[in-house]
């Protein structure tokens, strides 16, 4: 204890208990010692949502290689992924999916006693171009068994874990990682960790947008803390939106259901993804299929003329499909499939229809809308999960992030379906290696004099400011309306300049807002309010980014530049936060044996 302040000293302290902070807490405490911090209850992060599949080549049901698996994460990113990383990822999946059945994962099983597998977007037969069954599952609750896991695993490790502790600030002494700033939520006290180094795992940021998959947690904290401390965001300008959140609500409904034969029907009840995708249909890659739901619902083909349309998993749809589609089972019949064994297959999914919506799936269709979903851009990182501070990929020392807050780049322009449960465990599994590979190296950097001043300020000031007419929700309300109409699926500049100027308006009302709980413990009135200036300040850099790529790529799809532009467009962005305002530069894709190509499905 040092004045009001309690000082903790570990080797690594890790921020976030999702898969990529429990992987390189487990990696790391096995040489060093270690703390998690969390926000929330470790087994409450946003992995243990993840419904459908993790990707792996591992052939159990028929040929497929971890260099198909690279071809098409380098074709579904449209070009923009770093391809010395995707070969990391596709190859590292397969002996990492091993090494979670091995810790007990109970994956669901092939009739012969492998795990099995299902299609799932943009996944393919390199060669046949139909889609391959690669994404291993437990069910529809395949992140909920991995987090699981991986936590009982931790436990296990002896790791130190310090649940519900909000991480408000990153220290650095003279460019170097040395600590971090963290609130303790039950009682109000601040704390500093000291650590040799420092892991950002905190997730997303979906609660930028309206419509969204991402839990009310996806807040964004670690990646407006480094932008904060100088440290640039890489290619914030794409973030996905998954086809199918049910209507209104967001909640997702797993790209599993069309790997089981789902399909996607319009208000006149043709199964549009025909058109738009002749060979992939229902398996195109996401950004495709959200674009095309929003034209069919332009074009007046939504359900009853409204925006949204349905996603079909009755058994009758699927089999007279996969009839008309001459699908077959691995011995030679006609693929078929039955109520039983959809209920068994996706028993969340069902679930929640029948919970949020009052229906059943196996009797009618699903309303569906795209949803905001996942975070391409993020902290950039080299392949040891280094943070990187400039376009000269120069790493800042003791540094690291993994898992959807960084940006390593594996995703680029757009993300397949189950690759972001293998980014979190491979690139996770090499921070927490890396970190201790620095650790051996490093003494601990001595800690500036009053780290904890900032935070405090800032809380204070939020706590003492009147209760005048600014309200956090109504903030955060229209900023997630904004971002929703002029920075969504489809985007012009005039609307993201509308956007950025409703964004910096929404900045200066955010001064005002006043918080009406003034105590110490659980002040979550405080903690949403200091969380609403990390997603205003995230949204206002994705906007920005947004505005300069005057070309279409992946998920950021201009209307007034509907062209991938490969000549002046194939770069990384990064945002960097001055005195100025939004800072861009711009640093090369690596690009290794895929040069690009026009995508097709
Ligand atoms: C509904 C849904 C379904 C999905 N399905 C799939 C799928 O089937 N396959 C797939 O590959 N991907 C899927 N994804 C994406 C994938 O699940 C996520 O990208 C991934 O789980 C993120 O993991 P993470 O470890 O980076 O972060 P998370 O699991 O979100 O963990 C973040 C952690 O950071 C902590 N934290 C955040 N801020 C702070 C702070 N300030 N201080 C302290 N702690 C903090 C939180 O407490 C939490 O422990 C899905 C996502 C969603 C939303």
């Amino acid at each position: 204890m040092e004045g009001d302040v309690v000082l903790h000293k570990y080797d690594v302290v890790i921020v976030g208990a999702g898969g990529a902070g429990l992987m390189a807490a487990l990696y790391a405490s096995r040489s060093v010692r270690v703390a998690v911090l969390s926000k929330m209850w470790p087994v409450r992060s946003h992995t243990g949502t993840a419904q459908g599949g993790i990707g792996a080549a591992l052939g159990n049901h028929e040929e497929d290689h971890p260099e198909w698996h690279v071809f098409d994460t380098i074709k579904g990113s449209d070009y923009l992924a770093d391809q010395d990383a995707v070969r990391v990822l596709c190859y590292e999946a397969v002996e990492l999916v091993y090494e979670l059945e091995h810790m007990g994962l109970p994956f669901d099983r092939t009739p012969s006693g492998r795990i099995a597998q299902r299609p799932f977007g943009g996944h393919t037969n390199n060669v046949t171009k139909q889609p391959v069954r690669r994404a291993c599952h437990a069910a529809d609750r395949t992140g909920h068994m991995i987090l699981q896991t991986l936590y009982q695993q931790c436990i296990k490790q002896r790791v130190t874990f310090f649940d519900e502790f909000q991480v408000l600030d990153v220290i650095l002494n003279e460019g170097i990682a040395c600590g971090l700033v963290a609130l303790e939520i039950t009682t109000g006290q601040l704390h500093i960790f000291q650590a040799r180094a420092v892991v950002f795992a905190t997730g997303g940021w979906g609660k930028i947008w309206q419509i969204t998959s991402n839990a009310h947690s996806f807040t964004g904290d670690g990646a407006a803390i480094v932008l904060r401390r100088g440290i640039p965001l890489e290619d914030m300008e794409f973030f996905q939106f998954h086809p199918t959140g049910i209507y209104k609500m967001g909640i997702l409904i797993t790209e599993g259901a069309r790997g089981e034969g789902g399909v996607l029907i319009n208000g006149r009840g043709d199964r549009f993804m025909e058109r738009y995708a002749p060979t992939m249909k229902d398996l195109a890659s996401r950004d495709v299929i959200s674009r095309a739901i929003y034209l069919e619902i332009r074009e007046g083909r939504g359900v009853e003329g409204k925006d949204y349309v349905y996603l079909d998993i009755r058994p009758e749809t699927i089999n007279r499909y996969f009839e008309l589609d001459g699908k077959k089972s691995p011995d030679g019949t006609p693929r078929r499939i039955t109520a039983d064994e959809i209920k068994t297959r996706l028993p969340d999914i069902t679930d929640f229809v029948r919970t949020y919506l009052g229906i059943d799936p196996l009797n009618q269709p699903i309303p569906v809308q795209p949803t905001a979903h996942y975070a391409m851009g993020g902290i950039p990182t080299d392949l040891d999960g280094r943070a990187l501070k400039n376009e000269n990929n120069e790493a800042l020392p003791g540094l690291y992030a993994a898992g959807e807050v960084a940006c390593v780049s594996v995703h680029g322009a757009n993300r397949l379906g189950t690759n972001s449960l293998v980014d979190i465990l491979v690139f996770g599994r090499r921070s927490g290696l890396d970190a201790v590979r620095y650790c051996r190296q490093t003494d601990f950097t001595k800690l500036p004099a009053r780290a904890d001043e900032p935070v405090r300020e800032t809380l204070e000031s939020l706590r003492s400011r009147p209760l005048g007419d600014e309200r956090i929700a109504d903030i955060r309300a229209e900023m997630q309306r904004v971002m929703m109409d002029y920075v969504g699926v489809f985007r012009e500049a005039t609307g993201i300049e509308k956007a950025i100027r409703a964004l910096r308006e929404l900045q200066e009302r955010y001064q005002r807002v006043g918080i009406q709980d003034k105590s110490m413990c659980y002040n979550t009135d405080l903690l949403e309010a200091w969380e609403l200036g990390c997603l205003l300040e995230l949204a206002e850099v994705t906007a920005v980014a947004a505005l300069a790529r005057t070309e279409s790529r992946g998920c950021h799809t201009r209307e007034d530049h509907p062209q991938r532009d490969d000549k002046n467009w194939l770069k990384h962005s990064l945002a960097f936060r001055t005195e100025q305002g939004i800072e861009l530069r711009y640093k090369p894709v690596t690009i290794l044996n895929y040069p690009p190509q026009e995508r097709v499905y």
